[in-house]
């Protein structure tokens, strides 16, 4: 019988989550645990318009107050889960209490990753949560020289926010281009001639391994060839780790976040979603995959919450195709599937000198993935063919 479920994580997954159950009919005691102590908000904004477009934090709550309170769940805003029990089936909090659960769902998302040598100097930011938003909104406003030190998606949507906001700012990172990790060097480099053309400095193939500093604070990034880059202000962005350090003692399988089975289910009773979760996806031959993306946590999270109430015969794999998206200097950058850097990519449609193309990913013969520039209609399209061999992509193209 299902009548107390835990939600850990009051973010995107967790809201989600705790919706889709009430959404699907379950009436039983609901718990919605959250560490932070504002209502529930949206990430994706705090590298975007809450940087630059004078959003304030309201503008990024998920829910209006009153829609929350319609949930019908026991919020525990700005409270700790410091561990889970699989066993006596509970979530110790850090209040002391401990909470009974039938069904616990982990969406505790990501941490992100610090660099020991900047940790604690004044002027060194990260950013992932609200409040690393505000601080870092305020300490731009005082027109520092900034330093990005990491050019993945964050580290991109920050060096292209500050610049757009007229500060002096250089883009760190130790690959030869900017999102080499997450979309291949080729379309990389288009990302490196956006970031030039709106006179961000870019120096890349660059190891750093340390910060120059006095009194005031943080003064530069030191890096490996010996030079350094003048910055009064520089933000961390080299990635992010599940937020499992909680779950040390649960004997819950953790690796790269919370490992789960195909149905996102870790343990009899132990349930994940969103960026804290990996799960064995069809479509990632023999891989385990998890995503960092806005639209899974939302789809993980109601996939979680049909299965949790399905039972064990009604449980459904959950395989969705991933979809993320970026914003830098006006221009919107949309992926579909897996688009890794040791594909091969080819530019389907459209121009990348206009900004505007689809770019397909091929792996051994198959579509894996797809990227638009400005070019959303043409991704869905291209989206029709994921999974399938590249030569039906061709087909298609020579409109065979
Ligand atoms: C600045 C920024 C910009 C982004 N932009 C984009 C974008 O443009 N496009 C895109 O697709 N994605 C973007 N993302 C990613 C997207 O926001 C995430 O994929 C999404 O927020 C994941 O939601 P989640 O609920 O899984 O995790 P999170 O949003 O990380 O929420 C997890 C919550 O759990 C809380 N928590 C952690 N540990 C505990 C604990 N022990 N007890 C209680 N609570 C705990 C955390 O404090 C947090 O509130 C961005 C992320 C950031 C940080």
């Amino acid at each position: 019988m299902l009548n107390r479920i835990v939600v850990v994580g009051a973010s995107a997954a967790g809201l989600t989550a705790v919706e889709t159950l009430r959404a699907k009919g379950y009436e039983g005691e609901l718990t919605l645990v959250g560490d932070e102590r504002h209502p529930p908000y949206e990430r994706p904004p705090l590298s975007k318009e809450l940087l630059s477009e004078g959003w304030e934090p309201p503008s990024t709550w998920l829910r209006k107050e009153e829609v929350l309170a319609a949930v019908d769940a026991e919020l525990r805003l700005g409270c700790r889960a410091t561990g889970l029990d699989p066993a006596a089936r509970t979530v110790a909090l850090s209040t002391g209490e401990r909470l009974p659960y039938d069904a616990a769902i982990i969406a505790t998302g990501l941490r992100p990753r610090r660099l020991p040598c900047g940790d604690g100097l004044r002027g060194v930011h990260v950013l992932r949560s609200l409040d690393d938003a505000v601080r870092l909104r305020e300490a731009l406003a005082a027109g520092p020289r900034v330093a990005v030190i990491g050019a993945g998606f964050l580290g991109a949507e920050i060096a292209a926010t500050a610049r757009g906001a007229g500060l002096d700012v250089t883009l760190i990172d130790t690959n030869a281009q900017p999102l080499a990790r997450q979309v291949g060097a080729e379309i990389g480099g288009l990302v490196a001639g956006l970031h030039r053309d709106h006179g961000v400095r870019l120096v890349l193939g660059a190891d750093v391994v340390g910060m120059a500093r006095d009194d005031a604070g943080v003064r530069g990034v030191l890096l490996a060839d010996g030079t350094t880059v003048d910055a009064e202000l520089v933000v961390v962005a080299i990635g992010s780790v599940p937020a499992v350090d909680w779950l040390a003692e649960s004997g819950l399988p953790l690796g790269d976040g919370v490992l789960c089975d195909a149905y996102c289910r870790a343990a009899p009773g132990v349930w994940a979603a969103g960026d804290v979760a990996n799960w064995p996806h069809p479509m990632v031959a023999g891989a385990r995959v998890r995503l960092e993306q806005r639209t899974n946590a939302a789809q993980q999270a109601m996939a979680v919450a049909a299965n949790l109430l399905a039972g064990e015969a009604g449980a459904k794999p959950y395989t969705p195709v991933p979809f993320g998206w970026t914003h830098q200097f006006g221009e919107k950058i949309q992926t579909i599937g897996w688009c890794p850097p040791d594909a091969r990519t080819e530019i389907i449609s459209g121009s990348t000198a206009d900004r505007e193309f689809v770019a397909a990913y091929h792996r051994d013969g198959v579509l894996v993935g797809g990227l638009g520039w400005n070019s959303a209609r043409g991704l869905r399209q291209c989206r029709q063919l994921l999974g399938r061999p590249s030569s039906e992509l061709a087909a298609t193209a020579a409109g065979v």
